[in-house]
């Protein structure tokens, strides 16, 4: 199977090579022959090819079967005319990968930031509304009107929020069955207004899910009050973005944050947060997050081509995290442990090699 990954920038070739490390511990367990390609993107590839995205590297993440994508720093680089493609934004427009699955959930033996047990995924739409990167068939969706005015455009339409609004119930489906669908449609009234029409169209066609509609700002009050009553979010990309960093913050740290790209028949694995370079080349990022994205990633990829063996390596290997994390003695700096990058990786990969 070939396994391509993407390092990023930041703290990215860090958690990447902690990733590849526990990868390796389910290849010795399950036998199936990953053969790994890295991909240069980011600031090593502007260096090298003059762009952040070379065209070679994503034909390479292309023709991979699992992709696995580091945290990028897109807000540092050039403008897209000297190079400065954000590679995330890219895979995600030019794969299609149309659902940005965020799970975020508290853990019996980890610390979290409120007192509630909660388990949650948030379905953000990936593909278009206030991203101008992805709203545009070409340019971008903001427009320099005069020099002291600029304007951003937010595209929503009836196919994409039909589509993450069937994921979201599909999701449900396997869970809770429960879907809270978070909007603005007070203010933004046709655009939301759209977003609410689909889903709602979509909830009728699943009576079985407990149906509920929040506002955006409500929705942040609640998720703090009161997260144990949400299963299943579905949202437009700018929420999901947000309401998903504060979800998984309350669930103990963004470090945890594991989340999967998806769209028809391919996915990609991706840590929900940034390149976070305040702690770059240090050795102390909690790769927990890319981890479990790539966990999630072999489950997804087992349920889409029915592959038992996937879908319980993806599931050990979350298991594995859970078991590790439950140690005070085995956590990263984030989580107030002591364990570096490398070394937490190493405990996840025992704890695999354990199971076996
Ligand atoms: P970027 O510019 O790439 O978005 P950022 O620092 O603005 O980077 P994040 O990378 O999401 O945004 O980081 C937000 C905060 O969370 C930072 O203080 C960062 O150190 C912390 N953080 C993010 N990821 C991790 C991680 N894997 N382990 C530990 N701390 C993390």
């Amino acid at each position: 199977m070939k396994v391509a990954i993407l390092p990023g920038d930041g703290i990215g070739p860090e958690i990447s090579a902690a990733t590849r490390l526990v990868l390796d511990a389910v290849d010795d367990r399950f036998g199936f022959g990953f053969a790994y390609t890295e991909i240069g993107i980011g600031f090593t590839a502007l260096e090298e090819h003059g762009s952040t995205l070379p065209d070679s590297s994503f034909e390479a993440a292309r023709a991979a079967e699992a992709l696995i994508l580091g945290p990028v720093s897109h807000l540092d680089y050039p403008a897209r005319e000297k190079g400065g493609l954000n590679p995330s934004g890219e895979l995600r427009k030019r794969l299609d990968l149309f659902a940005n699955i965020r799970p975020a959930a508290t853990r019996p033996d980890l610390p979290s930031r409120t007192g509630a047990s909660f388990d949650m995924v948030i379905y953000r739409e990936n593909t278009e509304g206030f991203y101008a990167d992805r709203c545009m068939y070409t340019g971008t969706g903001e427009v320099h009107v005069t020099a002291d005015v600029t304007i951003a455009m937010r595209r929503i339409t009836r196919h994409a929020s039909t589509r993450i609004a069937e994921a979201a119930f599909a999701g449900a489906m396997q869970r809770r069955k429960k879907v809270t669908v978070v909007h603005k449609q007070n203010v933004l009234k046709l655009t939301d207004g759209l977003f609410l029409e689909c889903c709602r169209e979509v909830a009728a066609r699943h009576p079985d899910v407990e149906y509920e509609e929040l506002i955006v700002d409500a929705a942040c009050a609640h998720l703090v009050r009161r997260p144990e009553d949400f299963d299943v979010i579905c949202t437009t990309n700018m929420f999901g973005d947000i309401l998903s960093d504060l979800a998984s913050e309350l669930s103990g740290s963004l470090g945890l944050a594991a989340s999967v790209n998806a769209g028809d028949g391919v996915a990609m694995a991706q840590a929900q947060h940034g390149s976070a370079p305040d702690i770059a080349g240090q050795g102390i990022a909690n790769p927990a997050s890319l981890i479990g994205s790539t966990g999630m990633l072999l489950e997804w990829m087992g349920a889409n081509r029915k592959r038992a063996d996937l879908v319980e390596a993806g599931r050990a290997m979350l298991a594995a995290l859970d078991r590790t994390l439950a140690d005070p003695a085995s956590r990263t700096r984030d989580l107030g442990g002591t364990l570096g990058t490398e070394a937490f990786a190493r405990q996840v990969a025992k704890a695999i090699t354990d199971a076996g």
